[in-house]
This record gives structure tokens, C-alpha cells and sequence, in this order.
């Protein structure tokens, strides 16, 4: 392999040993997902394993739409799919499939299980095949339609085709072994009868394969060599090997690997469910940047680098098991940290009054836009007024003892600007500060007796800044791990808007789809298609890991046994939330 770097996996050492054997000639993978429901994050994963590990070894990957089931399946879907795929940075070139495609072909090999007398059409009822299949400890019983002739199956699956009979009245079942230990072992459905239009196909067939039938079908025609899946489709693997054994299919035969799906913390992978979210608007979309999903992270401002990071870095495995909601935002910080400038933005203003300052004049401040690296972003200019923003809650009236920011009689220095110190605080009837006298220096105040050394706060003018809406979005559940009641475990502060934030005056010529660090607040990003006279900006997430635990954000994630690569390990320490802190220790 070319990269050394890369992590082995069990599935790289598994296809290693295929390929030292010569049972494949070449690396095929695919990604074949249900056109039913819009991708997530853990889509995420099983896109980014199976395109690199084709690029690595010099293979391909298809993608393929597994549609067999036209109830559900709709070409928004799809649209949505491919859209996103290729936002993700992958491309599938002349490969872009169906299971669709394959219908006659599935058909006839339908027909050649049949004359083998590996198939037969069953009249039992839904109700009668649950109660014939047994249990984990009961072995089934055999249909009483599992003996009928190849020529009597033949006619009546030709029947069931030109839609002679009812949905549910008739199908197609593999003959097997209604003793198997496996439950899909036991004569497994192969065909059902769906009266539903196909997105593709359209009338033209009232018969529908089964997904285990058509996935390793397709999987062959196509010449896929590892077809790699997620470990519940492990107990279907026999089945999978079964068909094409039966079929007599030419060797090199596809096979299947399987790994643990992804589970994120605070959130859902499970389409039915975000469906639901989305149905029951209580999400804006599927695209409602709370959601897990790829169109989602793309419209908060998570870039397709930071997703494949966050995939690298998981890894894969063979067990199941969740991962913290932090390995997704440290890639996403890492992503972002080198690449975008800081600016100045207040989110919820406190008007301070310099009062020692007249109201014609500004100072100008010139800031670096990268300040590790002053050189390497250039500067800007940033004007300091009489009237000014602060942050409400970088003041606090009576202090408590761990607050260390602006109070009355105390000192701040404004961050690329001077000092302030604060005189008196105006309060409205409800006790609501409203607010604040202070003067202003270029040099810092005599300490007082006792008195720290002056926090960093940020800031912006307030007749020369810009006004925006500002979305800071929070976990979707309150839970780490849902344990199923969607309306209990929803967090209802997962959406803050601060419709009043004000940024600094640079940003007024900021371009939809910019993304910028609001020095003390996060990243964010210039929603496209907002209107230029009220710009949304979207937090992509905060400067430091808010909830985390100390010990667990440091662990290793399963399925990387030597750890995250080039991880800065920043941020462990736990932090009120609503307190924001500088990203460095303040000067
Ligand atoms: P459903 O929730 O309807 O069962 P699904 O999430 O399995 O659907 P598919 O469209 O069948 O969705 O998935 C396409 C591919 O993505 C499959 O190969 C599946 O194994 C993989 N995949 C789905 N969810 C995850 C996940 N959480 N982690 C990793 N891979 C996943
Ligand atoms: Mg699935």
C-alpha cells in the first residue's frame, strides 16, 4: 500500500490476505444506500471506508441504490444522496447503480432457484409465516406449500408476477432449513407482492425482491469483491453465501464484511426516527443543522474535511459502541483552526458608554486576523467609539467570587483596544442591568489594592458595527445514549437565536459561506443564501469542549488502537456552560 501512515484495520489485514491468495484481481467496494431517507454522519462512515479503502489499493467503489422497496423510497432521496456523496469528496465516475437495474435479472435467477428446487411460492399469511418460523429456542415448521412441483412454483411466481393475486396473499420463499439455529436460514422471503409504482420502474412490476436476495446479487453482477456492511447483517451472511452457492454463481464470489455502525452521543442515527423529527416539525428540515445528518452539518458550516477526519480518526471495528460527541467537534476545531480568520462579535450586547471619549471621533485599532501568525491572514482596521458592546455576561452587577470579568469599579481590557474601567452600571424596574459608564485608556489602570489583573473581553462600536442574527446550537438530546422517548429526550435549548448580535465592522462585507472564528465564542459561518441587510450566522461549534469529562474526552476511541493521530488533546477542563472563555490564556 502506498501510505504507511494509514491505520490498519482488521478489514484492510482481511483484504490484504485476499488479495496475498489471488482470489480477487482488484479492490471493488460499493456503497448501497436505501434512497428512503436523507444520509447521516454514520452514512459518513461507511462512504469514507469504503471509497478510501477502494483508492487505496487501487480499486474502485460503486454507488448503488438498494430500491426494492417502493414504499418508502423516493427520488429526493436520491438526489439528496448523490448530492451529498459527492460534497463528501467522493466520486463514483461511470458507477452509479441501481439494485432497480437488476430487476429482470433478479427475476430469472428467481426462476432458476425455482427449477433447482431451491424456491418455492408459499400461500401462508404474515400472521401464519411468524407463527410457522419458531423461536431462538424452537425450531420452525415446514410450510405446508414447501413441497409443491417446479412446475406448479413456476406458474404461480409467472402469476404473482402479471398480478393475479393480492398483496400478501402469495410469495416467494428460499427453501432452506426451517430448523436452522439461524432464523434467516428459515425458508427466508425472497419475492413480495407490493402494488406500488417504483421510482424507476413505474408499473411495470407488482413483484419486489427482498433486500438479503437482491444485496448479494447485485453485489456479484456488479463484481464487487468486499462488500463491506454493518455487523447486524452478520447472522444474514449464510444467506447472503447461500444464494449465490445456489445460483451456481462464478467464482470470485463478493464477500461480505461486516463492522460496527456508528452511535453518536446526543444525537440519532436512525432514519425512521429523524424521519419522525422532520414529519413532527420539530426540526426545521432535514437540513436543520441540529441534525446528524450530511445536509444538516453542511448547513451549520462543518466542512467535508472536518467529516473525514472524524471518520479517520473513529476507525472501524468489529464491536459495537458509542462515541462521544466531542470526537466530532475536535475534528471539526482542528479543521477549521488553521483556516479561518477571528473576528470580534457580540452575540448579546451590553451598551458601555466611554464617557471620556466625545462622541465624533474613533480610535482605530489595527488586529491581526490570525494572531498566532499576525502575518499570514493581514489585518484589519477595528474602531473604538463612545458607545460600545460588551457581552452581558462578561458583567456581572454583584460579582460572585470565581468571576473574574468586568464589575463595577473594575478594570477589563478590551481586547485589541485599551482599557476600561467600569463606573456604575444603569438598572431598570425589574433589576435587568440596561447599562454601563465606564472610561477609557490605551494603558492599563493602576491596580488597586488587591485587584487582578484585568480579563480580556471582546467587543465591537456601536454605531460602527453591523447587525446579524446569531444561531448557537446545542445537542440535540439531553442524554448522552436515547433510550427510545424522542419527546422526553429532546433538549429543548438545542436552538438559542440571538437576534441582536452585533459584529464588527469588517464583517459587512463578508461573503455567504465564509466562516469565521468569533474570538471567544466559536466558529461560525455566513448561512448562504441569508439576506445581506440580516445575515444568519451559524455557530459550528464552540472554541473548547463545553461538557466535557475530563477523563473520557482524552480516551482512545474503539477501533483505533493506537490512538487519534495529530489530536491536540485541548480542552478536557470543564466549563459552565454560558461562560465563554478566551481560546488562550489571557494576556
Ligand atoms: P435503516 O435505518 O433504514 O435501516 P440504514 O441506516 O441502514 O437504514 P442504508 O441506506 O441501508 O441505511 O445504509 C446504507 C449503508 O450505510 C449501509 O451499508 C449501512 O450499513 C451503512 N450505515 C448505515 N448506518 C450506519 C451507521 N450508523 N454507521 C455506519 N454505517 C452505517
Ligand atoms: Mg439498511
Amino acid at each position: 500500500m502506498e501510505n504507511d501512515e494509514r491505520p490498519k484495520s482488521f478489514i484492510r489485514n482481511l483484504i490484504d490476505e485476499d488479495l496475498a491468495e489471488k482470489r480477487y484481481p482488484a479492490v471493488l467496494t460499493r456503497f448501497p444506500p436505501e434512497p428512503n431517507g436523507y444520509l447521516h454522519i454514520g452514512h459518513a462512515k461507511s462512504i469514507c471506508l469504503n471509497f478510501t479503502l477502494a483508492r487505496d489499493y487501487g480499486g474502485r467503489c460503486n454507488m448503488r441504490f438498494d430500491d426494492t422497496n417502493p414504499v418508502r423510497e423516493d427520488v429526493e432521496y436520491v438526489d439528496s444522496i448523490l448530492e451529498d456523496v459527492r460534497w463528501l469528496g467522493f466520486d463514483w465516475g461511470e458507477h452509479l447503480h441501481y439494485a432497480s437495474d437488476y430487476f429482470d435479472r433478479l427475476y430469472e435467477c428467481a426462476l432458476a432457484l425455482i427449477k433447482s428446487g431451491h424456491a418455492y411460492v408459499c400461500d401462508l399469511s404474515p400472521e401464519e409465516v411468524r407463527e410457522y418460523r419458531g423461536t431462538l429456542t424452537e425450531p420452525g415448521r415446514e410450510s405446508p406449500w414447501r413441497n409443491r412441483g417446479v412446475d406448479e412454483n413456476l406458474d404461480l411466481f409467472a402469476r404473482m408476477k402479471n398480478g393475479e393475486f393480492a398483496e400478501g396473499a402469495k410469495f416467494l420463499r428460499a427453501r432452506i432449513d426451517m430448523a436452522s439455529p439461524n432464523l434467516n436460514m428459515r425458508d427466508p422471503a425472497l419475492y413480495r407482492i407490493k402494488r406500488a409504482p417504483h421510482h424507476r420502474t413505474g408499473d411495470k412490476w407488482v413483484v419486489y425482491p427482498m433486500y438479503d436476495y437482491t444485496h448479494c446479487i447485485s453485489d456479484a453482477i456488479e463484481g464487487v469483491s468486499h462488500s463491506v456492511c454493518t455487523l447486524e447483517f452478520e447472522d444474514h451472511r449464510p444467506l447472503y453465501d447461500w444464494v449465490l452457492e445456489k445460483l451456481d454463481w462464478p467464482r470470485p464470489r463478493p464477500r461480505q464484511i461486516e463492522f460496527a455502525r456508528l452511535n453518536l452521543e446526543h444525537t440519532l442515527m436512525s432514519k425512521r426516527k429523524l424521519l419522525q423529527l422532520v414529519r413532527e416539525r420539530r426540526v426545521s428540515g432535514w437540513d436543520d443543522p441540529r441534525l446528524p445528518t450530511l445536509a444538516a452539518l453542511r448547513r451549520r458550516g462543518v466542512t467535508p474535511e472536518a467529516v473525514r477526519l472524524f471518520c479517520e480518526r473513529i476507525g472501524v471495528a468489529k464491536k459495537d459502541s458509542w462515541i462521544e460527541l466531542e470526537w466530532l467537534e475536535r475534528a471539526v476545531r482542528d479543521d477549521l483552526n488553521p483556516r479561518v480568520k477571528r473576528v470580534m462579535a457580540v452575540v448579546d450586547p451590553l451598551k458601555v458608554v466611554l464617557e471620556n471619549l466625545n462622541t465624533e471621533e474613533a480610535l482605530v485599532f489595527q488586529a491581526p486576523y490570525f494572531p498566532d501568525e499576525p502575518g499570514r491572514m493581514g489585518h484589519r482596521d477595528v474602531p473604538l467609539t463612545r458607545e460600545i458592546y460588551i457581552e452581558r455576561d462578561d458583567f456581572m452587577l454583584s460579582p460572585s467570587k470565581d468571576f473574574f470579568r468586568l464589575a463595577p469599579g473594575r478594570q477589563a481590557r478590551l481586547r485589541w483596544g485599551g482599557f476600561i474601567r467600569c463606573r456604575e452600571a444603569a438598572v431598570d424596574s425589574e433589576g435587568r442591568v440596561v447599562e454601563l459608564r465606564a472610561v477609557f485608556q490605551p494603558e492599563p489602570f493602576e491596580q488597586e489594592p488587591g485587584e487582578r489583573r484585568p480579563a480580556v473581553i471582546h467587543w465591537v462600536s456601536a454605531n460602527k458595527s453591523v447587525p446579524a442574527e446569531v444561531r448557537l446550537y446545542d445537542r440535540l438530546l439531553k442524554a448522552p445514549r436515547p433510550a427510545g422517548d424522542l419527546e422526553s429526550e429532546l433538549n429543548p435549548d438545542s436552538l438559542v437565536v440571538r437576534s441582536g448580535a452585533r459584529l464588527e465592522k469588517s464583517l459587512a462585507s463578508a461573503e455567504p459561506g465564509e466562516r469565521y472564528q468569533f474570538e471567544r465564542l466559536g466558529y461560525f459561518y455566513l448561512e448562504p443564501g441569508s439576506p445581506p441587510d440580516a445575515p444568519v450566522y451559524n455557530r459550528i461549534v464552540t472554541l473548547k469542549d463545553g461538557w466535557a469529562r475530563t477523563a473520557k474526552a482524552a480516551r482512545t476511541p474503539p477501533g483505533n488502537a493506537g490512538g487519534p493521530r495529530g489530536e491536540k488533546r485541548a480542552g478536557t477542563g470543564r466549563k459552565p456552560p454560558g461562560q465563554p472563555e478566551p481560546e488562550k490564556p489571557e494576556k
